[in-house]
């Protein structure tokens, strides 16, 4: 398996193929299983039938590290039209947005900007910014960031962040989040990071993830768990019955196209969910990052292949 997940790592960098992808039918065909569509018109598509099933949709304009001011304030514009169309269909969804594509690798500054105003946005339209988390070089940053934002009265409330559970660092950060109020969504993380920031051993992650859940389950704020798996709902939804916390105070979060059983499963028990609905003509390094992440994946899409 690791040599698969490397595989699909650097195939996820392999230029030629991504442009043969993106442009044929057939790679547009297998990634409609993790991506809802190239247009918005497709990922609000999608997040109405999300929405019917019971669910709520968080959306992401796929894309990263952008390279010039212009390119980051594009990835912007589709995210105000987002919210703009969010809120005329009175969709039950939010935007997910990452800070290197605001810029924040060109100038903070720029990056602050732009998300700045989207949260502005978010706040007058009811809806909400959730700044993902990327690699551990910009872990600083992004909550400085997601402070002055959310300390802004226009903004209050209208963003929140997200904690890796991988890192050494995460517990102190869910304290000071907790005390200032910011929402978090805690996922166990998705970066390469070295042994000196992050626990390499996924036990210890998965430990970690449950700590850091109980903690958030017990602060008055509103937070997402991400995870796909049975063994970390089973621990924190026993955690909420114990303390008696009502389950309509917290979300579990998944990816589109991933585990739907569990996600129907949560819905029916009387938990709440939100897809996590990725669009954009910049879908391939995503596709094959879950693949990766999950090699079993490919015979699953080569099986429903036909029945598409
Ligand atoms: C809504 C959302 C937002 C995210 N935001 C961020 C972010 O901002 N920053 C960041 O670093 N990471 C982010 N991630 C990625 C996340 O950190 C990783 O996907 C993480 O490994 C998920 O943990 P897990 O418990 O689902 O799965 P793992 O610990 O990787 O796997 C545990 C079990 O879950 C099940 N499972 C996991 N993946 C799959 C799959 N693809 N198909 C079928 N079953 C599966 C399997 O049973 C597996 O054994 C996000 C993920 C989601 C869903």
């Amino acid at each position: 398996m690791p040599i698969l997940r490397s595989t699909f790592i650097a195939l996820s960098r392999n230029r030629p193929l991504r442009h043969f992808c993106e442009n044929s039918r057939i790679g547009v065909r297998l990634s409609s299983r993790f991506i809802a569509g190239m247009q918005i018109s497709d990922a609000l598509r999608v997040a109405e039938a999300v929405n019917q099933q019971g669910m709520a949709v968080t959306l992401d304009s796929l894309g990263e590290s952008v390279t010039s001011e212009a390119e980051a304030h594009l990835a912007a514009d589709i995210y105000h039209q987002l919210l703009d169309l969010i809120a005329a269909r009175k969709l039950n969804a939010n935007i997910s947005v990452k800070l290197t594509q605001m810029g924040l690798e060109l100038s903070p500054a720029l990056a602050e900007t732009i998300a700045g105003s989207l949260v502005q946005h978010a706040h007058a339209t009811g809806s909400f910014v959730r700044i993902d988390m990327e690699d551990s070089k910009v872990t600083q940053i992004t909550l400085d960031i997601v402070r002055r934002i959310h300390a802004h009265p226009d903004s209050r409330g209208s963003i929140g962040i997200v904690i890796q559970a991988y890192l050494f660092r995460s517990q102190a950060d869910v304290e000071q989040l907790n005390a200032d109020g910011i929402r978090v969504r805690l996922c166990k993380g998705a970066y390469k990071e070295p042994p000196e920031v992050a626990f390499p051993r996924k036990s210890d992650v998965d430990t970690n993830f449950i700590r850091l859940g109980c903690m958030l389950l017990e602060s008055p704020s509103f937070h997402g768990l991400v995870t796909h798996d049975e063994a970390m709902v089973k621990a924190l939804t026993a955690f909420a019955s114990e303390h008696g916390i009502d389950p309509g105070h917290f979300e579990f979060q998944m990816l589109y196209g991933v585990r739907r059983d569990l996600q129907r499963r949560l819905v029916q028990e009387g938990y709440k969910v939100r897809v996590y609905v990725p669009f954009g003509s910049d879908w391939y390094p995503y596709f094959m990052r879950r693949l990766a992440e999950r090699p079993a994946n490919v015979l699953f899409l080569a099986r429903n292949f036909f029945r598409f």
